[in-house]
């Protein structure tokens, strides 16, 4: 249950294998954090430790190209994968030495990574500002336009058999004793042999119905649409907001997090937080013009991580959301693996860190990066 890129891209993995899925979406396709999403790809630029997480969005990252090549040719959709690079700006030592680290440890498993000097940053990067003291190179770091990625999983797994159905509404999983054997709408009870649960910042909604904790949180982000007939930048530019070079001079920057409920307000605090951060990392956005700002709800679990694969004793029920701030990059990748489960083998990369019944720390997750 769920249109967004988790529930899309599990359908469509699920329809390649053979195994015809329904999707149940309360609105509409991508009609939710999928299409607030910056598209950001970013597996490396921001990741201080090596862990199973880290190895998660390596792999969704590996799948991105030749995913977008496929959703191409199957249904003749551009999701816009574009190879801009992270470039994260250091303005304070702290700072330095926290990138520099990263770039140490990261190019010494091998992966690209770069600590560039001043002089080194403003040849790749002229639209820094001058204060910066360096700045770490991810190139492998790219960008996707989410709300097309979402809507060509979708038209993808619909043209291998798959029902999408929009305007409907999940309001109960239905059982058979611990067993979960479908759904209940506000009109018609669905049998189904799994369910898939993936209604994004909603998903807590059914916590009681699959029977353990489920902490995940709407987490806020505001994102503010600004164009220049010049583009300011040629990479993403990512430190505590980010800014993102799009076609034609548009610029994507964000973004806040913030725990206010399912308010997705759009408020002048969070606007001028971001726009003061943009503009000094950035310095030619103060001369853009605002297109639009828009504010959407992460599913933000409470370590920050996915809770992926099956509820113990509510056998027929999976989990596959709390992707937080990572969900478009993770979305292939999610998708790979929930349908590996579904169709029977073992996934090909553990779910174990992953559990949805692993302990939790109380409350929401940070909100850096
Ligand atoms: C401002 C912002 C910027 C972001 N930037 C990035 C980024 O650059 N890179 C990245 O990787 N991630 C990013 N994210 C995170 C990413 O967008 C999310 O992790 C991802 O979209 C989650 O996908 P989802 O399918 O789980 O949730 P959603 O897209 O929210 O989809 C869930 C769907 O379930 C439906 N639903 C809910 N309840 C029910 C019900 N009862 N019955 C039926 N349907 C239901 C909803 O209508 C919704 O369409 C960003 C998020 C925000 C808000």
């Amino acid at each position: 249950m769920g249109g967004g890129i988790i529930g899309c891209s599990i359908a469509f993995h699920l329809a390649r294998a053979g195994v015809i899925p329904l999707v149940l979406e309360k609105t509409a396709v991508a009609a939710e954090a999928s299409s607030g999403g910056a598209g950001l790809l970013t597996a490396q630029a921001h990741t201080d430790d090596p862990d199973p997480f880290f190895d998660l969005k390596l792999a969704s990252r590996a799948l991105y190209p030749g995913l977008a090549d496929e959703l191409r040719e199957r249904v003749d959709l551009d999701v816009e994968y574009r190879q801009l690079g992270h470039v994260v700006p250091a303005l304070t030592d702290a700072e330095a030495g926290r990138v520099s680290a990263r770039v140490a440890w990261q190019a010494a498993r091998g992966l690209p990574a770069q600590w560039l000097t001043v002089a080194e940053a403003r040849e790749l990067e002229p639209g820094l500002p001058p204060e910066i003291l360096g700045v770490g190179w991810f190139p492998e770091d790219h960008h996707i336009n989410s709300t097309a990625m979402t809507q060509a999983l979708a038209s993808a797994a619909n043209r291998l058999g798959a029902q999408v159905r929009v305007e409907c509404q999940v309001v109960d999983l239905v059982r058979d004793g611990d067993r979960v054997t479908g759904v209940r709408t506000p009109t018609e009870t669905i049998s189904a042999s799994t369910v898939v649960l993936c209604a994004g910042a909603w998903s807590g909604e059914f916590e009681a119905a699959v029977g353990i904790p489920l902490p995940v949180f709407p987490a806020k982000g505001q994102i503010v649409v600004a164009r220049l007939p010049v583009p300011a930048l040629r990479h993403v530019v990512y430190a505590s907001v980010y800014a993102i070079p799009r076609a034609m001079g548009e610029h994507i920057i964000g973004s806040t997090v913030e725990y206010v409920g399912f308010d997705k307000g759009v408020t002048i605090e969070g606007i001028v937080d971001l726009l003061n951060e943009a503009t000094t990392l950035a310095p030619a956005l103060r001369e853009a013009e605002m297109v639009a700002g828009y504010g959407c709800l992460r599913p933000a679990s409470a370590d920050g991580l996915p809770l992926l694969g099956p509820v113990p004793g509510r056998p027929g029920l999976i989990l596959a959301t709390g992707h937080f701030r990572n969900g478009i990059l993770l979305a292939p990748i999610t998708g790979q693996l929930i349908a590996e489960l579904i169709v029977g083998g073992a996934p090909s990369i553990s779910l174990a860190p992953f559990r949805p019944d692993r302990p939790f720390p109380p409350g929401p997750p940070p909100t850096a990066p």
